[in-house]
């Protein structure tokens, strides 16, 4: 492989002048103070303020020059967002032990997964996990509610747990959910079920938090898991009545991608594309935390990568003179409902697809350490050189790039270059990785790091700038390509 040639000085310090220039601490931190104000509701998708935040992004594009590179002529893509949310009306959770009956809050204390809404109802038999349901349940089983504890969460004993019911004819089954469940994760997990992040169970099933379940033990006189050991064994919790019903409607919105087009200026490689990406949809309003802060934010997720993208948007359009491959800018909805709104584009690209040769992600670039981004998928690609080659290059960009710091969360799966991975587009991410506010209504600006998210966004406008500049593509390493071979075996998600 060859070592890209470097950039002449007087090249390399105009570059760098437009960089300082036009990323601004001050705008960044303008960017993200309005994304993620309490006026933004936390950027869910559907939702008004994922258009006004949309309608923002426009306004900036359009002040800046940019061609817009959406639907007819605008700088908009619709796609169509397809949801199943819970009839409230139609739907119920309670349990009653010795005639009071408790009601359990759909989002805040239980989540409901799609497929027969029910009712499933009667006096239920309890496992403490799913082995111990494999290994057998009393006749009482049959026709009653299943509860069943997951102490390892919805891994891979959550299907044995289903088993077991099916096989002892249970009428549906109640998640006794992990540690790591509590309300703001069950909101999440309900949001994610309502937008179809799952098959269709064969039986009705619903997931208790974690505290929710633990509270119905202690008052069935049943030690909580962990309570003991061996745990509390396979029973019947008599003078108790459980009984639910979920029934899931249907919904659709025509929600917007944003994508804006710098035209390249060389003859030939202005057909190629490199396209930086950014999701600007965050999660909503949920449960209250602590504080009584009910407004997912969103400020490090995603409202950072938005204006960092927005910015090396202004850097490109204050070049002299812009470089040979063009620059496609592009910020997605629906990535936290599962990468949907970068899948559309990659579906339905609005450039040709074979015309894409990189795509730069910025996911999270405002917090922690001030000196450390990390290019998430650097072994894949040769933009993984590229980026630490730059970073030496420009040590007044004061940033360190770091690898992927714990592989085991499959990063690289996460976010929206999944999208353009999957149509075997070299792909990098650069994210300052997750943190204690990590979807929560605590991701506020006030903990965000404007100027970290400044230099992040130089960084990301000097790669792309060499990326649109050098003669020959990036391309995938060895272990690039072996990555792209599981995923084809693994098939469709
Ligand atoms: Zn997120």
């Amino acid at each position: 492989m060859e070592e890209p040639a470097p950039a002449p000085a007087d090249e390399a310090a105009v570059l760098w002048s437009v960089a300082e220039e036009a990323i601004t601490v001050e705008v960044v931190r303008d960017h993200i103070g309005w994304l993620a104000s309490d006026e933004m509701r936390g950027r869910d998708t559907p939702s008004p303020e994922l258009e006004l935040a949309a309608e923002y992004l426009v306004d900036e594009l359009a002040a800046l020059g940019l061609e817009p590179a959406g639907d007819e002529g605008s700088f908009i893509q619709r796609w169509t967002f397809e949801s199943a949310p819970l009839d409230r009306q139609e739907s119920h959770a309670y349990v009653q032990i010795n005639g009071d009956r408790r009601d359990w809050r759909y989002e805040h204390e239980y989540f409901a997964l799609p497929g027969p809404p029910g009712p499933a109802e009667g006096t239920p038999v309890y496992a403490p996990d799913p082995a111990s349901a494999m290994e057998g349940l009393p006749p009482q089983a049959q026709g009653a509610p299943l509860v069943v504890g997951l102490p390892d969460g919805l891994g891979p004993d959550f299907g044995m747990a289903i088993q077991a019911a099916m096989q002892a004819g249970a009428s549906g089954v109640v998640l006794l959910m992990d540690e790591e469940t509590d309300a703001s994760a069950t909101f999440q997990l309900a949001a994610a079920l309502e937008g179809g992040a799952a098959a269709q169970m064969p039986l009705p099933i619903i997931g208790l938090a974690h505290e929710a379940g633990q509270e119905l033990l202690e008052s069935v006189g049943v030690e909580p898991e962990g309570g003991r050991d061996p745990p509390a064994p396979v029973q019947v919790l008599e003078n108790v009545i459980l009984s639910f019903q979920s029934v899931f409607g249907e919904e659709s919105a025509e929600v917007p991608n944003v994508v804006a087009r710098l035209p390249g200026a060389d003859p030939e490689l202005a057909r190629e594309y490199v396209v930086l990406t950014a999701h600007y949809d965050h999660v909503g309003v949920g449960p209250p935390d602590d504080r009584g802060d009910s407004i997912y934010s969103g400020a490090d997720d995603n409202a950072s990568g938005t204006a960092a993208v927005l910015e090396v948007a202004r850097a490109f359009s204050q070049l002299p003179e812009p470089p040979a491959r063009s620059i496609l800018f592009l910020w997605v909805s629906g990535e936290e409902k599962g990468l949907l709104g970068s899948a559309y584009f990659a579906e339905n690209p609005t450039v040709p697809l074979e015309n894409i040769v990189a795509n730069l992600n910025l996911d999270m670039v405002s917090r922690n350490a001030p000196d450390t981004v990390h290019a998430v998928g650097e072994e894949y690609s040769t933009i993984g050189e590229l980026v630490y080659q730059v970073a030496r290059d420009h040590p007044e960009l004061g940033l360190v790039v770091a690898p992927d710091p714990e592989p085991e969360e499959q990063a690289f799966l996460r976010s929206d270059h999944f999208s353009f991975v999957e149509k075997g587009i070299p792909a990098l991410m650069l994210t300052t990785w997750l943190h204690d506010d990590y979807h929560l209504p605590s991701d506020t600006p006030d903990r965000t790091d404007p100027d970290k998210a400044a230099r992040v966004a130089r960084l990301a406008f000097l790669l792309a700038h060499r990326l649109a500049t050098q003669v020959e593509p990036p391309e995938w390493t060895e272990a690039g390509e072996r990555l792209l071979r599981d995923l084809e075996q693994m098939g469709p998600p």
